[in-house]
């Protein structure tokens, strides 16, 4: 699929002619005038790297990240790989639990003391809700 127009001349017969500095270049088939512009989805690809790999950071399985982001647990692991990710010794005496909530319902697991009680809580926003991780300490 190409969205992009030749700026010169409006029109959309143009093919791609190499890649430079990251970007996509197009050559206009009707004037022969060479542009570039962004490659589509590198945004949103680079959020889904950095919100896997914090989850992968944050002590949950590929398979987990897979079903909560819906990215193949394969690329996750690519991205672990790729970017050299390594877990500090983990500490088995805590149990995460992942919770997915909306704004109001964050706010109503906070307000109550009981909720954060012997426990720590990482809150990461994907999309229109929010990801709560909270470790327990488990019982020896
Ligand atoms: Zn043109």
């Amino acid at each position: 699929m190409e969205l992009a127009h030749c700026p010169q001349c409006d029109s959309n017969h143009i093919s791609r002619n190499g890649i430079i500095k990251e970007k996509q270049r197009y050559k206009c088939k009707d004037c022969g005038y060479n542009f570039t512009v962004d490659k589509p989805g590198k945004n949103i690809e680079s959020f889904f790297v950095t919100k896997a790999l914090q989850l992968y950071l944050e002590g949950l399985s590929f398979r987990e990240i897979e079903r909560l982001l819906g990215i193949s647990h394969v690329s996750v692991m690519n991205w672990v790989k790729k970017y050299h990710i390594v877990i500090p010794g983990r500490k088995n005496h805590y149990k995460p639990t992942t919770l997915i909530l909306t704004y109001a319902e964050l706010i109503e697991f906070y307000a109550n003391r009981e909720n954060l009680r012997g426990i720590g809580v990482t809150v990461t926003e994907i999309e229109d809700k929010f990801m709560l991780i909270k470790w327990e300490r488990t019982k020896k």
